[in-house]
């Protein structure tokens, strides 16, 4: 009797044991052996990172009200995609809402503030990416709408194309009931001196030199001012983990109708993959266009396992330069790490991560 009780005893003790063991090795493998991304997902890591282009005013010529209404801007921008980010929203959503916020303000080349054509004419190009399903939108050459990144998003989520471009382009917002605004609304007064400028002067077009002479274009800092970039764009990554890029512009001032730059192609300048960044760039499109920046900078993480900002560093202070291109690039991993390059003077940029507290930068650190 007394050994039957001693067998049932010990037999309790050992399963107990067992039980034990197994909730231990459960616990160590959910602390320590589960993926970065699930481990991304219980810390809630996200952030939002902006651009508001790579060619800003020279110090001399900013003035502090100016200034101020540029770090305003940005940080509304940063706010808008912060708040959908913190309330758990998707870095889509993220992306979109703070290139709305720069789309609506004058200050910048795109949206309202759109550089004009050679014709007088605003043509606006934008694209996004989800990083999660690499899914991606974009419009090329679009006249009259309010909000191109919005569009591009219609057409990453509500089309199965990739990119649409000139009426094509405008037809589908209408179908789509994307806000459309007559003419008048994409005039602004510094836009258009700057195309009459380059008009009058010849400057050559956005401050490309004709082939022959490509080899010598380096520096944003030779094409005298006003009219340089400020095309808009944003990447982001969400509590879940999941990344997004975007980008929008008016493009080059003085192009010629029917020109697409680099902003609506995915690859060139936006870029998402969760399996590396997201990348948003901004410079000479010409440039970005056949080193497929976007797209460079991820595969050197995807394929050489550099660390982020080595990458965006090779790509726009290198290979970017080396070819006579300019600009600047910004992107985030899905870790969280953020990185920024660009060749000239500044870039209106700025990142929020989840504490809150954001930094909006104009000039070099
Ligand atoms: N990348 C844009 C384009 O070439 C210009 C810019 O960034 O300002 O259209």
């Amino acid at each position: 009797m007394k050994r039957i009780f001693n067998r049932r005893t010990s037999g309790l003790v050992f399963k107990l044991v067992r039980m034990f063991i197994i909730c231990l090795v459960s616990l160590f493998c959910l602390l320590f052996c589960s993926k970065p991304s699930d481990r991304q997902k219980d810390a809630s890591t996200y952030a939002i990172v902006i651009h508001g282009g790579a060619g800003v005013r020279y110090r001399e010529e900013m003035t502090s009200e100016l200034e101020k209404e540029y770090l305003v801007e940005l940080e509304k921008s940063l706010m808008a995609g912060y708040e959908i980010l913190a309330g758990g929203g998707n870095s889509v959503a993220a992306v979109e809402a703070a290139i709305r916020v720069m789309e609506d303000s004058p200050l910048f080349n795109a949206g309202k503030g759109a550089s004009f054509t050679r014709d007088g004419i605003n043509e606006l190009d934008a694209s996004i990416m989800n990083g999660n399903t690499l899914r991606a939108g974009g419009v090329g050459a679009v006249r009259s709408v309010k909000n191109p990144i919005s569009l591009a998003r219609l057409v990453m989520e509500e089309s199965p194309h990739v990119l649409l471009v000139g009426q094509g382009a405008l037809a589908f917002a209408k179908e789509m009931n994307a806000e459309i605004m007559p003419d008048e609304y994409f005039f602004t007064e510094r836009q258009w001196n700057s195309l009459q400028r380059r008009l009058k002067e010849d400057i050559p077009y956005g401050g490309m030199l004709p082939p022959e002479k490509n080899d010598s274009v380096t520096s944003g800092k030779s094409y005298g001012n006003e009219d340089l970039y400020e095309t808009v764009g944003a990447v982001a990554l969400d509590k879940d983990g999941n990344l997004a890029a975007g980008t929008s512009t008016g493009g080059r001032v003085k192009k010629r109708p029917g020109r697409v730059g680099d902003s609506p192609i995915i690859g060139a300048s936006t870029y998402a993959n969760n399996k590396t960044c997201a990348v948003s760039t901004t410079g000479l499109g010409e440039k970005h266009m056949v080193l497929l920046t976007g797209k460079e900078i991820s595969s050197l993480l995807d394929h050489k396992g550099l660390q982020l900002k080595d990458a965006v560093h090779d790509v726009i202070l290198k290979q970017l330069v080396s070819i006579g291109g300019e600009g600047g690039a910004i992107s985030i991993d899905k870790q969280g790490n953020i990185a920024w390059a660009f060749t000239g003077n500044g870039m209106y940029r700025g990142f929020v991560k989840p504490d809150g507290k954001f930094v909006i930068k104009i000039y070099e650190d």
